[in-house]
């Protein structure tokens, strides 16, 4: 399916609401306080994803980037409807699979992403794949640095994903970094996903059809049964569900 085809929804461009009038009144300011987020999520708590990520465009702009790991592209697609511009960042850990990595191609093609993919530093050469700080140098903190100066970011997070997540909120106060998250998704389940996916004939990530269903580094993700959880193939073996980028 080419750009041309996508058609973009009234209530995504022009939200017949609008959320607290604190946030609605600082358009120009700094944002929304952390002592204000609470009455945030509960206005949108439940509102469409695209009336969310278009509050977060329009509110923070530039200073809103999408923080994606490609395992999807749903929220890309959202977001783009709304804002073709918007920043999109892929952490890449050095040691993604090559599906994912094709994957994000061919999604920066079709979209014509402003993308912007984040490499580890130095420092994580200490930290071989899979060893217990490897995430926090390969995407804890790059994912720190993408986000200096900026005043909120957004993802893909659902609540369905962990139960670490199970209360995420649609908008909520990122404390480990002092700003503002937005989970346009959080409400989501996986089924609501794949509609949306196939509503919109989106590309779907080449690895699903072969038994990856939450797809994150290769030495550390492997296939999952249908009887297994979505994320049962990730950490295999550790006791791990979480990289670290969701704990705050
Ligand atoms: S997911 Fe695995 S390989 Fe990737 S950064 Fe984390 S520990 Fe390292």
């Amino acid at each position: 399916m080419v750009l041309a085809e996508r058609t973009r929804p009234e209530s995504a461009l022009h939200p017949t609401v609008q959320p607290d009038p604190l946030a609605r009144a600082r358009l120009s300011g700094d944002g929304p306080s952390e002592a204000e987020i609470p009455t945030i999520a509960a206005w949108f708590e439940d509102r469409p994803a695209e009336e969310v990520v278009a509050w977060a465009l329009r509110l923070f702009g530039s200073g809103c980037p999408l923080v994606c790991s490609f395992q999807n592209c749903v929220l890309i697609d959202i977001a783009t409807r709304i804002d073709d511009q918007v920043e999109v960042i892929f952490l890449d850990t050095g040691s993604h699979f090559v599906e994912t990595l094709a994957f994000v191609q061919d999604v920066q093609a079709r979209y014509g992403l402003n993308l912007k993919v984040i490499t580890p530093g130095a420092d994580a050469d200490t930290w071989p794949c899979g060893s217990e700080r490897c995430c926090e140098f390969r995407k804890v903190l790059p994912l720190d640095r993408a986000l200096t100066d900026r005043t909120a970011w957004m993802t893909g997070l659902k609540r369905v994903d962990t139960p670490a997540r199970a209360h995420a909120p649609v908008v909520g106060w990122d404390t480990t970094r002092g700003m503002i998250k937005v989970n346009p998704l959080a409400r989501w389940s996986h089924d609501d996903l794949a509609r949306y996916e196939s509503d919109h004939r989106l590309p779907v990530h080449p690895l699903r059809g072969r038994g990856y269903l939450s797809i994150g580094c290769s030495p550390t993700t492997r296939p999952v049964t249908p009887d297994e959880d979505v994320r049962a193939g990730r950490w295999p073996g550790s006791g791990r569900t979480e990289c670290g980028l969701h704990t705050a």
